[in-house]
């Protein structure tokens, strides 16, 4: 476990997080600030944002490179880990990553959306087949059959880490880039449609063929928020929040895409400054 105790843990590094980190920085605190792909990605991918206050026409990458520039200018400890769980404590928040375990007073969820549909069964199935961390549940399919849904290039070294355990492993970029894998991997390009079985998971059906698989994991920049913090209280998909940014659970704080509608910047970086700023407020009520 790592030593220190963060006053906040922000979770996800895209406008929201960054915006909530460069704040809860100047106002100094200490601040994890947890990433796990490349600094919104998604964002990166947009050829021309036009609608940012004093950054006309401008790339998407290119503004990433602005947020991040200004935020990390600030010094926040920035870890590059993907969060699987936060477990709320007595005052302290327990944050869970592949590889440690971090503890903060708050925590901020800034996590986007899933961009992309569910697939028919991937919630009926969680925990019963399918996975968001090869790190995590690989063990559980050893010598085993698993297919890899990847909406990004991360998947292949999560590709790569489940042939050192599993019999077969199917990975189905569903990204424009060849992939490029250490290992002996079966690389399917199809549509995944749905995940079906009985108990457990049994088949991955695509668009042309269906995969017998006892696994399937699926890689994309945002998962269902739920499963990282079980018991927050959802508006649909999305998180739910006060005008504060505070959820149902106290020193839990939500902003961005994961808050709902409109999925925008400007909304994103908003919503960040109003959290860290809540949360900020909660740890000053706590040290009276
Ligand atoms: C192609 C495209 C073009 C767009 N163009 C515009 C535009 O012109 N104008 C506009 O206003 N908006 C635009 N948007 C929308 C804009 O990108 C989003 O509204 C904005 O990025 C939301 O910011 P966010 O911080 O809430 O979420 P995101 O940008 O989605 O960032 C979330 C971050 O959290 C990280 N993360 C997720 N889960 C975890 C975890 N468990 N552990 C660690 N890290 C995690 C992700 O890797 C990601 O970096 C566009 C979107 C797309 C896809």
């Amino acid at each position: 476990m790592a030593s220190e105790i963060f006053d906040i843990a922000i979770i996800g590094g895209g406008p929201a997080g960054l915006s909530a980190t460069l704040t809860g920085r100047i106002r100094n605190k200490s601040i994890a600030l947890f990433e796990h792909m490349d600094f919104s990605k998604k964002l990166q991918q947009a050829h021309l944002v036009d609608n940012y206050l004093g950054m006309p026409q401008i790339t998407g990458q290119g503004m990433m490179q602005q947020f991040i520039a200004h935020c990390m200018a600030h010094n926040p400890t920035v870890i590059r880990e993907k969060v699987i769980n936060i477990f709320p404590g007595d005052n302290i928040f327990t944050i869970l990553t592949p590889g440690d375990t971090y503890e903060a007073r708050a925590v901020i969820i800034a996590t986007g959306v899933v961009a992309t549909t569910l697939f028919s069964g991937e919630k009926n199935f969680l925990g019963r087949g399918v996975s968001y961390c090869a790190t995590c549940d690989g063990m559980m399919y050893r010598d085993k059959d698993v297919a890899v849904i990847s909406y990004a290039e991360e998947g292949e070294e999560e590709a790569d880490f489940l042939r050192e355990l599993c019999r077969t492993v199917y990975y189905l970029p569903q990204y424009k880039k060849a992939p490029t894998m250490r290992s002996e991997i079966k690389v399917i390009h199809d549509k995944p449609k749905a995940i079906t079985g009985d108990v457990v998971v049994e088949n991955l059906v695509m668009a042309e063929e269906n995969l017998k698989v006892h696994g399937v994991f699926i890689i994309r920049q945002s998962d269902p928020v739920e499963n990282v913090l079980p018991g927050l209280e959802l508006d649909g998909e999305v998180i739910k929040v006060n005008r504060d940014m505070s959820t149902n659970i106290p020193g839990v704080f939500a902003a961005g895409d994961c808050t709902g509608k409109p999925w925008q910047i400007a909304k994103a970086t908003g919503e960040g400054l109003m959290a860290v700023l809540s949360a900020i407020t909660y740890l000053g009520k706590k040290d009276k």
